[in-house]
Order: structure tokens, then C-alpha cells, then sequence
């Protein structure tokens, strides 16, 4: 049912007036509530006149005196209150395309749906909008939205993304980002079609549209070895992965010097394809390209040292950190670290190999529990397991492949500790799991 509410927040505006889980909203103000930006929208005036329509089909009218930002105390059934829009793209480098078959239905929905960028940070390409939609982003004042560019060449990108509607990205960029919408745009780089020069020309033109676009962030593309009937395309490897670095810290060099930010940001596999080392702290700003994997090793590195002093000394035991080929090292010489301030702990941290989507996934967050299993039994490792929290789906119980946390404490015959990797939490964890022993 279009608009049920499924969560009345407790002490709530809602929870006084009487609505209850399973009623309906009808309207604000005499407005149609589309979705969840009709809502979010509405909700902001001071004198509201609201319509609920009850679970035994009566029509409640209701009238409410708030302040600007007093949040009214529900929620609904989907996040957005609306159907997720499905992309209308095929783009060359979908992951989704590069499944393998028989995986959790959810996995193989490709959402484009603006309204999850704005709720849930979703990068959107934009394509599956109409001038509407763009207005209603504009006249909402909906911002940041994140959006994967790929590149500003309309031919070019109309060929990456299989769409031929898909080449006014600038256009729409350059509207968006006059009428003040603050924009994080995101480009999957692939060797050969998008890199090298056509990567240095689509950042100068992001720049300038600059404050508008606030940062870019470039991330290589994934590659699995479900790749049947789809396009031709290779990964980064050391040499191609050091062009891009050195390509583009002549830009952020040059950004920098006229605005005091680096703007394009390579993620960090950039920096681990080529073995080079990561930029300074400083670099990463306030660190918000994290979902990119801009900036993970040395945000890491930095929390680690910073939370070193709240190890405790007392504790002593076993652990075995499990981690993907590419953050391996980093993953390594933090448990170095670790145990060099306490060396009663003993740390052994296991490289899994992802035969699941092919080894060229070398990211630790794709990583099934069947590799994760299968490597604990090769290396004989038995007792507490750590694992990174991004490893998880579907309310941090399940891996990718629908193999849960409690299979792999069976074949470890210890506990699995899920942790965030932000530097305390990790110190935080050990002290608990170690202390407990
Ligand atoms: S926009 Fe492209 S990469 Fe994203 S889901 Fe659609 S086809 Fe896949």
C-alpha cells in the first residue's frame, strides 16, 4: 500500500495525535505525497494540515503547529515511499551484469533512482530523469546528489553506458549546478576507454563547474570472470594503474594551488595496482569519498595510531583478521602495529583469494563466505575471526553468497567479530574479545 507507515516513532507529534503502524498518509496541505521528497518537502512548514486514512478505512483530517525542523515521527514502508526506478543503461562495466547466476534476487536490481542519492548516497547517471525531475531536484533544493559521470564526452559516454540518451550529462550538470545543487561525481575508469586523456578532459570539464561539482572521485573498473557475451574490456594493472596516478597528480596539483583541494581523487586500489604510496591525511579533506574507496587505508592508518593508547595491555590471546588481496598489506602492518604494543596478542591476518568472482576482486567488502571458509580449512585457523562489517549484507548476519556468520564460526569453532575498521572501534573489539577470554 502506497504511503503505509510502518514505524510511529515513540513521544513523537505522530504518536500523540493516534496514528499507528499500518495507517495510511493521504496528503499535506491538500498536496499528493508522491514520495519521499513530496514528504520530506511538505513536512518542513509550520502549520500543517495532514490527511490519514486509518487501517478500518476512515479518514482522519489533522491539523499541527510545529517547529521548521520538527520531525512529525514516522516512517514508511520503502524508504523512498515510491517504487525504486531500475536503470535504463547497459553499461559496459555493470557489476550486475557480471553476476554469476543463482545469487539473492535483490542483488540483480539495478537501481537509478535519485531519490535513493539523495536518502542513501546512491550514485545515479541521470539518464532515467526528464526535465521534470531535474526541476524538482532544483526547486527542492535536493542536495548533494551523486552522480556517475564516467565521462563529459556525450559519444563516448553514450557508448560506456549502451544509452543513447545517455550524452547530456554536462548539460544537466551544468543546470544542476547553477541553481545551486551540490554535486559528487563519480568516473568507473576503464583502460583503453575512458582513461588517459578522455579522463584528463572530462575533469577539466567537471572543474569547471566547480563549487557546483564539490569533488570527483575515480575508481578502477571491477572485473569478474562472469564476463560471457559482454563487452571486451580489461582491468588496471601496475604500469596502466602509475599512468593514471601520474596523469592526475598534474591536475590536483594545479587544483590545489587555485582552490586548495586536490578536486579528483583516485580510490585507493589506484594506489595498490601501481604500489605507490598514499597521499598525506591532509589530502582527503574531511574523508566523505569513503564510499568510493578514496581514502580508506589512510583514514585507517591514521584512526589505528590515533586509538593505539586505548589497547589494553592487560589482555592476551589469538586473532585472525581476514582480509581481501588488495588491503592486505595495510591490514598487516596493522596488526604489526598491534602487536608491538601488546605482544601477548598474537595476530595472524589471512589474504583470501576471490575465486568466487575471479581474482581480479581483490576488494575485501566482495568477498563470500564460501572463499572465507575454504581458506580458514586450507591454513588450518581455528579460533576468534575478524571481519570487516562491509563484508555483510542483510543486517550484518549474511555474506554475499547467502553463507551466514554462524557457518563460520562453526568452521573456525570460535566467534566472529564484525568491525568497522574506524580505528577505535577495531581496538575496542579486540580489548572486548580478548578480555572475555
Ligand atoms: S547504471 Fe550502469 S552500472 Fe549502474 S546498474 Fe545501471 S547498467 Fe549497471
Amino acid at each position: 500500500m502506497k504511503n503505509k507507515i510502518s514505524v510511529v516513532k515513540p513521544n513523537s507529534i505522530a504518536m500523540e495525535l493516534g496514528i499507528e503502524n499500518g495507517d495510511r498518509l493521504v496528503s499535506v496541505n491538500g498536496n499528493e505525497v508522491k514520495d519521499i521528497i513530496d514528504y520530506k518537502f511538505l513536512m518542513t512548514d509550520e502549520y500543517l494540515e495532514i490527511e490519514i486514512e486509518k487501517q478500518n478505512g476512515e479518514l482522519w483530517s489533522l491539523e499541527i503547529e510545529k517547529d521548521y525542523d520538527e520531525d512529525f515521527g514516522v516512517e514508511f514502508e520503502t524508504a523512498i515511499m515510491d517504487k525504486a526506478r531500475s536503470c535504463s543503461n547497459k553499461c559496459i562495466f555493470c557489476f550486475i551484469d557480471q553476476l554469476p547466476k543463482g545469487m539473492r534476487k535483490s542483488l540483480y536490481f539495478k537501481d537509478d533512482d535519485s531519490r535513493l542519492s539523495f536518502l542513501q548516497g546512491n550514485f545515479v547517471t541521470l539518464t532515467n530523469m526528464n526535465d521534470d525531475d531535474i526541476d524538482r531536484i532544483i526547486k527542492y533544493r535536493i542536495s548533494p546528489i551523486n552522480v556517475s559521470v564516467h565521462t563529459t564526452n556525450p559519444e563516448l559516454r553514450k557508448k560506456i553506458l549502451n544509452n543513447r540518451f545517455a550524452g547530456n550529462v554536462y548539460e544537466r550538470l551544468e543546470r544542476l549546478a547553477e541553481a545551486g545543487t551540490k554535486i559528487n561525481a563519480q568516473i568507473v575508469t576503464v583502460p583503453g576507454i575512458n582513461n588517459g586523456d578522455e579522463l584528463i578532459k572530462t575533469v577539466e570539464d567537471l572543474y569547471k563547474l566547480y563549487p557546483g561539482i564539490e569533488n570527483v572521485a575515480a575508481v578502477p573498473v571491477g572485473i569478474t570472470k562472469y564476463r560471457e557475451g559482454l563487452s571486451e574490456i580489461c582491468g588496471f594493472n601496475k604500469i596502466t594503474a602509475k599512468e593514471e596516478l601520474i596523469n592526475i597528480k598534474a591536475l590536483q596539483d594545479k587544483y590545489i594551488k587555485e582552490i586548495g583541494r586536490p578536486f579528483i581523487r583516485l580510490s585507493d586500489e589506484f594506489y595498490v595496482l601501481a604500489e605507490e604510496e598514499l597521499p598525506e591525511k591532509e589530502f582527503y579533506g574531511d574523508f566523505h569519498q569513503l564510499e568510493d574507496g578514496v581514502g580508506m587505508i589512510r583514514i585507517l592508518r591514521e584512526n589505528i595510531k590515533n586509538s593505539l593508547e586505548l589497547l589494553d595491555l592487560k589482555i592476551s590471546g589469538e586473532l585472525c583478521f581476514i582480509t581481501g588481496d588488495s588491503a592486505y598489506k595495510e591490514i598487516r602492518e596493522t596488526a604489526n602495529i598491534i602487536m608491538n604494543r601488546n605482544d601477548k596478542i598474537q595476530i595472524k591476518v589471512l589474504e583470501v583469494i576471490n575465486h568466487f568472482f575471479g581474482e581480479t576482486i581483490t576488494v575485501a567488502g566482495l568477498l563470500t563466505g564460501k572463499d572465507i571458509i575454504n581458506s580458514l580449512k586450507l591454513n588450518k585457523i581455528k579460533g576468534n575471526i575478524i571481519i570487516p562489517r562491509n563484508m555483510l549484507r542483510a543486517e550484518d548476519t549474511v555474506f554475499l553468497d547467502d553463507i551466514t556468520v554462524e557457518d563460520i564460526e562453526k568452521t573456525a569453532q570460535g566467534r566472529v567479530i564484525i568491525v568497522d575498521y574506524t580505528g577505535e572501534d577495531l581496538i575496542d573489539k579486540i580489548n572486548h574479545a580478548l578480555k572475555e577470554e
